[in-house]
Order: structure tokens, then C-alpha cells, then sequence
């Protein structure tokens, strides 16, 4: 039982091609009988797209917004036969859908990225300049719709979380990131220990080591782009490493 299942690759996988607009995804996609789908065909984006996935209009979470985003882009995914709409994008895990917006951005607007961030300490601005191109990409060599993990003496059946799972936590992570971890394991967790899926109460009665565990277990093997840019002010030398977030950064630099 491996308890680690991801290759972190700086290296596009040979059969993808920017050039045909195809991608090939760090996870994959699952059809009814369980064969992964991995290459992912996307269209050529124009201003309705653009629209979409910034309209802060309606009453839809950030997850939903790409979703919806994402089913437009989508033209097809290879050997799958099933309609690409915005509860297929639901579906999709996590790092799949970063990686098709990264992608996207790539193709659409360059490799190029120019931000402007504040040092959190000396409050000076400082201008960040990278390649999308040279963001690592955490790869499932062999993806499976499941994952079998020892952790803190326990045996767990899990699923890596998508875009439902996102949205279905992202408001109470706001309040309270222990209660949205509670609800993110109870829809992970497909066994422990024999015992079937555990709901909510019995998560929240999990030792915190087993949690804390976990948390790390997903940290470190849920596939997709790394986001975490490590970076030193260059006036006064404070630790200013963040993340990216994906929904800005696609926006095209003003
Ligand atoms: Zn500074």
C-alpha cells in the first residue's frame, strides 16, 4: 500500500500539445466503469467565455463559476462519451480544473505573468515575473477512481475532492476550516477500517492526528498545478511566498 501516489513533473507529458489545443489532465476523469480519461480537446475562448467566469452577479460560488467556465472551454474529452456541462466540470477533481484554467491562460494570453504583490512586512510593492510554463504539476502516473492509504494506525478507501467538493465546503472554510475539513473527509472517506463511509459526527470524533494526517496525505498528493510561489522581498528580505489565485490570475494583466 503506497502512501504516496503523485510524481510532482516540471515536464508536459509528450502527447500534449498546445499548439491542437489539447491537454492532458494531472488526474483524470472517471466514466461509469471506471477507465480513466486523461486528454481533454479545449476550444479557443472569446469575450462570452471571458464574461462567464467573471460574472459576480449571480449568487453562484467561485467553484460554480468554473465549472460553468470550464464546460464552455471543454470542446471533448477523448473516448468519453458524455455531454461536457457544467455538473461534468462538477466532477472533475480539484487540480484537473487548475490545471485546464492555467492552460487556458497559457494558451490564451501567454506564458508571461507579471504581478505586482505588497511585502507583508516592509509594505514596498515588488514585481513578480514567471512562466506558466515552468509551474510544477503534480501527476497521478497511474490514476484510479480510488485510493487505499494507511494513516495514524487507520486503513482509509478515499477519493481525491473535485469541484462539488469545493463548492460544497468553500462557505463554512470561511467561519471555520476545522468544521469545512469535517465535512470535506465525511464526503472523501468511502471506508474505515472495514466499517463502510463515515458521516460527519464520526469524522469529528476522529482523533486530531488522524485529521491532521489526512489533511497532510491530501496536501501532498492531490495532482495539479503548484500554486505556492516561494519568494524573499528583495528590499528588506521577508518571506513573501503565496499562492496564486487562479481566478485573478487569469485575468489578463491591466
Ligand atoms: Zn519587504
Amino acid at each position: 500500500m503506497a502512501n504516496s501516489i503523485a510524481n510532482l513533473d516540471i515536464h508536459a507529458p509528450s502527447d500534449e500539445s498546445l499548439d491542437q489545443r489539447r491537454l492532458v489532465l494531472p488526474a483524470g476523469v472517471f466514466d461509469a466503469a471506471g477507465r480513466a480519461h486523461r486528454c481533454v480537446r479545449v476550444r479557443e475562448l472569446t469575450g462570452a467565455d471571458e464574461e462567464a467566469l467573471f460574472d459576480r452577479s449571480s449568487t453562484s460560488t467561485n467553484a460554480r463559476r468554473v465549472s460553468e467556465f470550464l464546460a464552455r472551454a471543454i470542446e471533448s474529452v477523448e473516448g468519453l462519451d458524455e455531454p461536457v456541462d457544467a455538473a461534468f466540470a462538477d466532477r472533475m477533481q480539484i487540480g484537473d480544473r487548475d490545471y485546464l484554467l492555467l492552460r487556458l491562460r497559457q494558451m490564451e494570453l501567454g506564458d508571461a505573468v507579471h504581478q505586482v504583490v505588497r511585502c507583508p512586512a516592509c509594505a514596498r510593492r515588488v514585481d513578480v515575473d514567471l512562466s506558466i510554463s515552468e509551474l510544477p504539476v503534480r501527476r497521478l502516473p497511474e490514476p484510479t477512481a480510488t485510493h487505499r492509504v494507511r494513516l495514524a494506525g487507520a486503513e482509509l478507501l478515499l477519493r481525491l475532492p473535485t469541484g462539488a467538493d469545493q463548492a460544497a465546503v468553500a462557505e463554512l472554510a470561511l467561519g471555520n476550516p476545522a468544521a469545512a475539513n469535517t465535512r470535506l473527509f465525511a464526503r472523501l472517506v468511502l471506508d474505515v477500517d472495514g466499517h463502510g463511509p463515515p458521516d460527519e459526527a464520526a469524522v469529528r470524533a476522529w482523533p486530531i492526528a488522524l485529521r491532521a494526517r489526512l489533511a497532510a496525505w491530501l496536501e501532498a498528493n492531490t495532482p495539479g498545478p503548484d500554486l505556492f510561489l516561494e519568494l524573499d522581498c528583495p528590499n528588506c528580505q521577508a518571506d513573501m511566498s503565496y499562492a496564486f489565485d487562479l481566478d485573478a490570475f487569469f485575468l489578463p494583466s491591466v
